[in-house]
């Protein structure tokens, strides 16, 4: 960039990272403030730059680093298994993308929804990877349509599972099955996919359980379905666990934050539907570390209304659709059990990556996870 060669930028850029125009708006800021300034000294926006890169130029080609022509199965089209096939294509395989849902893009194609990730930004993506030579095989359901070893008996070299994260885990309060309490995956998806009408089924006063990013998206779509939105959080107001932007951006759109604040239960009205949500205060000390430690502050609980709950709570995998294969090992969670320290599942020939191995991966390291899952796959079938 400091050269002015853009095209040359933005081609390195895309070496490392298949998604310069997702990362130059998601990234957590914390790595700009400790790695990157200008020749003077002063902070540069990395992000900036990226998504600068990524909107603006238009590479005259892509480039592949070899001509393998080997075939390798990716399962789930989410940001690991799309990172994946762009590091073999890069390597010259011939990757080919399937995915159950009818098109490709796993949780960048709802997660985000338009504010945070407009939908041209995915489909800019699906062209570059399409012009790279990466196929695309929708409505495609892995374990019934195909087994992985019948995928090996086509000819793939290696098959690599990236089917993601899509189980919700139960808050574990009372209440959590009467009518009006919505998992986020639920929520996103009908707002952003099905493009459902809200007003069949999301109540005026929305309360959100959970503190990481996906509670912020929910909440920032649910506020511009003219919603009044509370997102209810364990600590302080400046003590989210979620990235700092995320939360910033929510304040900013009138999102009240109920801070020091733990759900104990969801209350159902005569209709059995949510009239509001039983919380207790918390108060925190310090422990020998210095980290802050949540406790009951004994001050009894309090209800705040609410006609619709939506639970952010984290995910696991759902991997019944793999439990019959012979061979292929599972973690309690159900996420897929890998080699230490590797891709490598029992099975040769079968990886697995992202949400499906580690569910609480943030999306930046799942990107990551599905280009060393790629690196990894290639030092197993390189002669
Ligand atoms: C509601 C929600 C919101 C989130 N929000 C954020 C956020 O704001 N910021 C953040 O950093 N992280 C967020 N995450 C976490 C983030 O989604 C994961 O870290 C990451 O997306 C996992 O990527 P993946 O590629 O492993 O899976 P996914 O993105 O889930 O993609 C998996 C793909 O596999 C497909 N698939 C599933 N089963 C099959 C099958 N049997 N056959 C074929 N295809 C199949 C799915 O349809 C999907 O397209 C959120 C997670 C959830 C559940």
């Amino acid at each position: 960039m400091a050269k002015g060669d853009r095209q040359g930028a933005l081609a390195l850029l895309l070496k490392t990272n298949p998604f310069p125009e997702v990362t130059g708006r998601l990234c957590p800021e914390i790595f700009e403030e400790t790695l990157c300034q200008n020749r003077r000294g002063d902070r540069v926006s990395l992000r900036a730059i990226e998504r600068y890169l990524a909107d603006n130029v238009a590479l005259k080609q892509i480039s592949s680093l070899g001509s393998r022509k080997t075939k390798v199965a990716v399962i789930g089209s989410g940001p690991a298994g799309l990172s994946a096939a762009w590091t073999l294509a890069g390597l010259g395989y011939s990757p080919t993308v399937y995915e159950a849902a009818p098109f490709p893009g796993g949780t960048f194609g709802y997660r985000f929804g338009p504010v945070q990730l407009p939908p041209k930004v995915l489909q800019g993506i699906l062209r570059r990877f399409k012009n790279a030579g990466i196929a695309f095989l929708t409505d495609f359901l892995f374990g019934r349509a195909a087994l992985p070893a019948e995928l090996l008996e086509q000819g793939f070299g290696a098959v690599l599972v990236a089917t993601g994260v899509s189980a919700a885990r139960p808050l574990g309060i009372t209440g959590e099955g009467v009518g009006g309490v919505i998992p986020a995956d639920v929520f996103l998806k009908a707002v952003n996919w099905r493009a459902e009408d809200p007003e069949l089924w999301l109540g005026r006063k929305v309360i959100v359980v959970g503190e990481i990013d996906p509670a912020f998206a929910v909440a920032r779509t649910a506020i511009r379905l003219g919603r009044k939105v509370t997102v209810v959080v364990r600590g302080p107001e400046t003590h989210v666990q979620a990235n700092p932007m995320f939360v910033r951006h929510a304040v900013e759109e009138g999102i009240q934050l109920k801070a020091f604040t733990s759900p104990v239960g969801i209350l159902a009205g005569p209709d059995g539907c949510v009239q509001g949500i039983v919380c207790r205060y918390l108060d925190y000390r310090m422990d020998n570390n210095g980290r802050m430690v949540m406790v009951a502050d004994g001050a009894g609980e309090f209800t705040l209304d609410a006609d619709t709950v939506i639970t952010a709570g984290g995910w696991e995998p759902d991997t019944l659709f793999l439990r019959d294969i012979p061979g292929l090992e599972f973690n309690a969670d159900g996420s897929i059990r890998t080699k230490p320290e590797s891709a490598a599942t029992a099975l040769p020939g079968i990886f697995a990556a992202g949400g499906v191995v580690e569910p609480d991966m943030s999306l930046t390291d799942t990107i990551l996870a599905g280009t060393r899952a790629a690196q990894e796959i290639d030092e197993k079938l390189k002669p």
